[in-house]
């Protein structure tokens, strides 16, 4: 690694208010974290879908999806309490897309994914930290309604919600697809692993390079976590560059 190559990930450490960070030359000689391989596809959604056999631009597709939701009551969450669908937000064209759970209160009066102060941290991680943008990347969560007191979504509602986000991941086709927090991960990798086990790692998913990290909620009541977040941001942002 050269000079500027420290400089920038001491930076990027920093701006994500990563404790322990040091030029000192004892902490850049420390030993990098063990390399991870990508894993072969094994969960269902792994196959790349089929090329859109329709020349919109991507923009008006996700409308055509968006209207296809509709005033969607497609399951019992339409009727528990929910402002407004929150479908997602961010360039159609995007490298880089995020995934999370489902809206929280402030996302469900917003209509916004990712507001509040757990938002606030995520577009942190995207602009100090990956130096992207927020509008350059795609938000989006499994769920597109608030379900009752943030609990879990339940089965059947992810079975009738998520072909929604399967549809934006296909036009959007970005690159690299970041899950946040274990929910998101465990759904789209249809796997009951602990986050704690595979963030990090890179997962083949619909033709994208997918990698878990922990959700922002997560870090605002455990900030220690942000150095995990901070190797999963590198790891991120390599795989954008090889893409
Ligand atoms: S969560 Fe999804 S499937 Fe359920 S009502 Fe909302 S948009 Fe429809």
């Amino acid at each position: 690694m050269d000079r500027s190559q420290v400089k920038e990930h001491l930076t990027f450490a920093g701006e994500l208010g990563v404790a322990g960070v040091s030029r000192d030359p004892a902490w850049r000689r420390r030993p990098a974290s063990p390399r991870r391989e990508p894993e072969a596809a094994g969960a269902p959604g792994d196959a790349r879908p089929a090329p859109l056999s329709f020349s919109r631009t991507s923009a008006e597709a996700l409308t055509a999806v968006r209207a296809d939701i509709g005033d969607c009551t497609r399951c019992k969450l339409h009727a528990l309490g929910r402002t407004q669908i929150v479908f997602g937000v961010g360039n159609p064209d995007a490298d880089l897309m995020f995934v999370g759970e489902a809206p929280g209160g402030d996302e469900d009066i917003q209509g916004i994914p990712f507001v509040g102060r757990a938002g606030q941290l995520l577009t942190d991680i995207i602009e100090k930290g990956l130096q992207i943008p927020r509008k350059d990347v795609y938000i989006a969560n499994v769920i597109k309604c608030r379900p009752p007191g943030n609990r879990n979504p339940e089965p059947d509602e992810i079975e009738q919600c998520e072909p929604f986000l399967f549809r934006q991941i296909e036009i959007i086709q970005p690159k690299v697809i970041v899950t946040l927090g274990k929910f998101a991960a465990q759904t789209l990798l249809r796997t009951d692993a602990p986050i704690s086990r595979i963030r990090g790692r890179t997962f083949e998913y619909r033709g994208a390079k997918l990698v878990p990290t922990f959700h922002p909620a997560y870090l605002l009541r455990n900030p220690a976590s942000k150095r995990e977040v901070w190797e999963d941001m590198k790891l991120v942002r390599r795989l954008l560059r090889e893409g």
